[in-house]
């Protein structure tokens, strides 16, 4: 009779360093990863202490690794906010991947749980981050292209990024169309800059979640919607949108199976060389009007990057450093055409 094993990889959405874990039983024992690695459970026998290895690592031994269980239960326990439930019974049984803590939110002022009761695959990774259930996905010639979001801080050199990939090949590359409510200038045309709907539509638009990102500038309503990134996928061109990274989590469906590329600025004394003669359109400028980099600039860059990262880091497939724009360009394009021909990390649920 043949067996067949299933084989179960996780993404570690955590650093890790037993060295550094008080309730590991036996240190020598754990294996340290890293937030972005793939590890493969050999053992989910003991609910606390999975047994695991790096994946594609030749050596049989595995290492122990806190089970999903509990380094959400005591991750959520340093989180005063998230209320951490315990398991029913019925689910004690089976220590499985699947099996999970009930987490919700109490609502500061009514005290009221927000989220109750969801299942264990609904929870809000960005809450507690731990591990992900992966498997590898490549894309068949009559799949859609994935959406690729790409995120970053005010002056790293996103939207050059996105232009120069836009204009390497028109045919290839597309971005969404955003709504607008101010008026139609003389030379725009609907559909093109723009699409332009009133006011009573684009707030019951947001009423029905058709946005997946949008902000009021001079009195009118700008957003990017659902469908515009539908749009540009269905006339099968790679969508390249970029969103606030709290957006992402959104976006994260099987139908978008997004592809997230963080643009990292390199170091300040590199900022300082490179962006000697760059200008930027600051957010503490209301004015919109494009200024030399000042050191404020670099700063607030540097900081607000690092905030990204470690809020949102557990939801970047990569990350790219925009020191040189041509390097990091080069770099860009090679991730893109890896990204139509190899195999790519993805979590189970996009596959069903
Ligand atoms: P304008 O009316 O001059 O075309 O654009 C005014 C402002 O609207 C710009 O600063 C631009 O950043 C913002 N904007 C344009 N499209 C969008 C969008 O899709 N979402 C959001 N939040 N703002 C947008």
């Amino acid at each position: 009779e043949e067996i067949i094993q299933i084989l179960i990889f996780i993404k570690a959405l955590f650093d890790y360093d037993p060295k550094e874990d008080k309730a590991i039983p036996c240190k020598e024992a754990g294996l340290s990863f890293r937030k972005g690695d793939i590890l493969q459970i050999m053992s989910q026998d003991d609910a606390t202490w999975w047994q695991a290895k790096h994946e594609g690592d030749t050596n049989p031994r595995a290492g122990l690794i806190p089970s999903k269980h509990f380094q959400e239960r005591r991750l959520a326990l340093r989180r005063p906010e998230i209320v951490v439930q315990p398991l029913k019974l019925s689910n004690r049984k089976s220590s499985g991947f699947r099996r999970s803590f009930r987490l919700s939110r109490k609502d500061k002022k009514t005290n009221k749980s927000m989220y109750e009761c969801k299942k264990s695959e609904q929870y809000d990774t960005a809450d507690v981050p731990t591990y992900e259930e992966v498997t590898p996905y490549r894309r068949q010639t009559h799949d859609k292209y994935r959406l690729v979001v790409l995120v970053g801080p005010v002056g790293v050199g996103l939207n050059e990024l996105k232009r120069k990939l836009l204009m390497s090949d028109t045919q290839h590359y597309g971005v969404t169309v955003p709504h607008t409510t101010r008026a139609r200038r003389s030379q725009e045309s609907d559909g093109v800059e723009y699409i332009f709907i009133s006011k009573h539509l684009f707030e019951t638009d947001v009423q029905n979640n058709k946005f997946i990102e949008y902000g009021e500038y001079k009195n009118n309503y700008y957003g990017t919607s659902i469908d515009s990134v539908r749009s540009v996928l269905a006339k099968n061109k790679v969508c390249l949108l970029d969103v606030q990274p709290h957006t992402v989590k959104h976006l994260r469906t099987l139908e978008f199976k997004p592809y997230v590329i963080f643009i990292k600025p390199p170091s300040i004394e590199r900022l300082r060389e490179t962006r000697k003669n760059a200008k930027i359109i600051s957010s503490r400028d209301d004015q919109g009007t494009a200024k030399p980099f000042t050191e404020e600039d670099f700063q607030e860059m540097i900081k607000s990057a690092q905030i990204m990262e470690s809020q949102y880091g557990h939801l970047f497939d990569k990350i790219i450093i925009n020191d040189d724009l041509t390097v990091a360009f080069n770099e860009l394009k090679t991730t893109f055409d890896k990204l139509e021909t190899d195999a790519h990390w993805v979590p189970v649920s996009w596959l069903h």
